[in-house]
C-alpha cells in the first residue's frame, strides 16, 4: 500500500470527521498531521457550544478516539498562514483546511461601532474561555440588551444573559465570565427578528429551553405572532411538523407576573441606527413586512427604544486564507465539492467550505465528500509528491496529544474539586505550561 501524507488544518468537528474518514482508507497507508492554532482541539465544541449544553460536548469522546489513532499526530498552537501553507505544499500529498468561519457578519448601520455594540460570536468566545477573547469587555451594566438575529447563537446569548448564577456555576463557563455575569445588571433581553415566526432560524429544542426558563417572563406580541398572509399560505401549502411545533411553543410564551427578568421576542423589526454619545443609549427600529418572496421589506414605521448593549447575531463569516481563492459574498474558500479551485492537493471541509450552517453532525457528510475527493485524486495520481519530510516540523512551541491530555486532566481535576465538568485554563501561556511535561511532573 502506498503512503498518503495529509495535513489537516483545524481540529474542530469537520477536521476530526475528515481524519476519521481518511483513516478508514483501504487504498492508502494514511499519515495525518492535524494542526490547530489553539493549544486545544475540538474547535467550536470547546469554544462555541454553550456551557449549559454539556451533553452536546459528549461528542468529544468520539473525537478523542479518533485522535488516539497512532497514524494521527496533533500539533496544537500552530497558526497556518502563507509561509506554513507553502511549506505544507512541499511536505504533504494533500492539505485539507477545516478552519471554520472565524469572523462575523456586520449590520452595516450607523452607530454599530459605539461601545456597547458587539458581535455575539465574540461574546460566545469570551464566555467559553477562548484565550484570544478573555480580555474582552462587554457592557452588562444596563438593564436592557438587544440581540439581533434569531439563530441558535442568538438564543444561546439570550439564555446565558438571563440564566443566573445557579444555572451557570455548575458548568464549564469561563471563570471571568461567571464573575462578570454575576455582577450583571441585565434584566431584559429583546431578541429582534427581521422576519416572522415561520422564518426564524432557531430550532425547537433551543426555543423550548427559553419557554421553560424559570423566573423569566417570556413575551411575544400577539400581533407579531400572527402569520402574515404569505407565510400562512406557505405553511398551509407545505405543512411541516417542526414548524407546527414551533408555533405551538411560541404560543406558550407567557408573561410571568413577578418574574425578575424579561425575554421579549420581537418579529418583523430591523435595527436601523444605534444612538449614543460614546456608548449605545438608544436603538431605532424599523417595522418590516414580508413580500411574496418572504423577504423583509421596510414599512417606513419607526420606534425608538433605550438599550445599553446590542449583540449582532446574524451569522459567522469565513475569512480569506493565504493565497487561496475566496468568495467574499459567501465567506468561503472557493471550492468544488471540497477541491479548492485552481489548486492541486488543497481541499476544504466544514464551514470554510459550505458556510456557517448546520449542527455538529452536519460536518460528517461534508467532511466525507472532501475526503473522497482527496482519495480519488490520490488514486488517479493527481496529487503532488512531497519533497520535504514533514517530520522536519514547523518551528515553534507545539502541543501534541499527550500535552493536550495533560491540560485536559488538569482542567477536569480542577472541575472535580468544585463540582463542575472542568475549569478552563484561559491564558495561552498557562495552557502551554499545563500541557508541558515539566508542570505535569510536579
Ligand atoms: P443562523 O442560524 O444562520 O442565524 C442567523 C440569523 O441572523 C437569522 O435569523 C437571520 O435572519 C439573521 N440575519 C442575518 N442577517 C441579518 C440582518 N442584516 N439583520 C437582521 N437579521 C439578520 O446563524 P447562527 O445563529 O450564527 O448559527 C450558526 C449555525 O450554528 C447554525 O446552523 C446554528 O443552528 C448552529 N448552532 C447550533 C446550536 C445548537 O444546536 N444548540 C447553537 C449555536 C449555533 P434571516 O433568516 O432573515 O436571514
Amino acid at each position: 500500500m502506498s503512503n498518503l501524507r495529509v495535513a489537516v488544518v483545524g481540529a474542530g468537528p469537520s477536521g476530526l470527521y475528515a481524519c476519521d474518514e481518511l483513516l478508514k482508507s483501504t487504498d492508502f497507508e494514511v499519515h495525518i498531521d492535524l494542526y490547530d492554532a489553539l493549544p486545544t482541539p475540538y474547535g467550536l465544541v470547546r469554544y462555541g457550544v454553550a456551557p449549559d449544553h454539556q451533553k452536546i460536548k459528549n461528542v468529544t469522546a468520539v473525537f478523542e478516539k479518533i485522535m488516539k489513532d497512532p497514524r494521527l499526530h496533533f500539533h496544537g498552537n500552530v497558526t497556518v498562514g502563507q509561509k506554513e501553507l507553502d511549506w505544507m505544499r512541499h511536505s504533504y500529498h494533500a492539505v485539507l483546511f477545516t478552519v471554520g468561519a472565524q469572523a462575523d457578519r456586520r449590520l452595516g448601520i450607523p452607530g454599530e461601532d459605539l461601545e456597547g455594540s458587539y458581535s455575539a460570536t465574540d461574546f460566545v468566545a469570551w464566555y467559553n474561555g477562548h484565550p484570544d477573547y478573555k480580555d474582552r469587555h462587554f457592557r452588562l451594566d444596563h438593564p436592557r440588551v438587544a440581540v439581533v438575529g434569531v439563530g441558535n447563537v442568538a438564543i444561546d446569548v439570550a439564555r446565558i444573559l438571563l440564566a443566573g448564577h445557579d444555572r451557570l456555576a455548575t458548568t464549564d463557563i469561563a471563570d471571568h465570565a461567571l464573575h462578570e455575569l454575576d455582577q450583571s445588571a441585565v434584566q431584559e433581553v429583546h431578541i429582534l427578528a427581521r422576519r416572522g415566526p415561520l422564518q426564524a432560524a432557531f430550532t425547537n429544542p433551543e426555543l423550548r429551553e427559553l419557554v421553560e426558563m424559570e423566573d423569566v417572563s417570556f413575551e411575544i406580541r400577539s400581533d407579531e405572532l400572527k402569520l402574515d398572509p404569505y407565510s400562512q399560505a406557505a405553511h398551509e401549502a407545505e405543512p411541516d411538523k417542526a414548524i407546527s411545533k414551533r408555533l405551538e411553543l411560541l404560543s406558550q410564551a407567557t408573561k410571568r407576573p413577578g418574574a425578575k427578568k424579561r425575554l421579549v421576542l420581537r418579529f418583523l423589526v430591523s435595527p436601523l441606527e444605534l444612538h449614543g454619545q460614546d456608548k449605545v443609549e438608544k436603538l431605532t427600529l424599523g417595522r418590516n413586512q414580508l413580500n411574496e418572496k418572504l423577504q423583509a421589506k421596510d414599512t417606513g414605521e419607526r420606534e425608538e427604544t433605550e438599550f445599553g448593549t446590542i449583540f449582532r447575531s446574524i451569522g459567522y463569516k469565513g475569512q480569506p486564507l493565504a493565497d487561496l481563492p475566496f468568495d467574499d459574498s459567501k465567506g468561503v474558500i472557493t471550492n468544488e465539492g471540497g477541491r479548492v479551485v485552481g489548486q492541486t492537493g488543497v481541499y476544504v471541509a466544514g464551514w470554510i467550505k459550505r458556510g456557517p450552517s448546520g449542527v455538529i453532525g452536519t460536518n460528517k457528510p461534508c467532511a466525507k465528500e472532501s475526503v473522497q475527493a482527496i482519495l480519488s485524486d490520490a488514486l488517479a495520481g493527481k496529487l503532488p509528491t512531497p519533497t520535504i519530510n514533514p517530520e522536519e516540523h514547523l518551528p515553534g512551541e507545539r502541543v501534541d496529544f499527550a500535552g493536550w491530555k495533560r491540560l485536559d486532566d488538569h482542567e477536569m481535576n480542577l472541575g472535580k474539586e468544585s463540582g463542575r465538568p472542568r475549569v478552563k485554563v484561559v491564558e495561552r501561556a498557562a495552557m502551554l505550561k499545563h500541557s508541558s511535561e515539566e508542570v505535569a511532573a510536579r
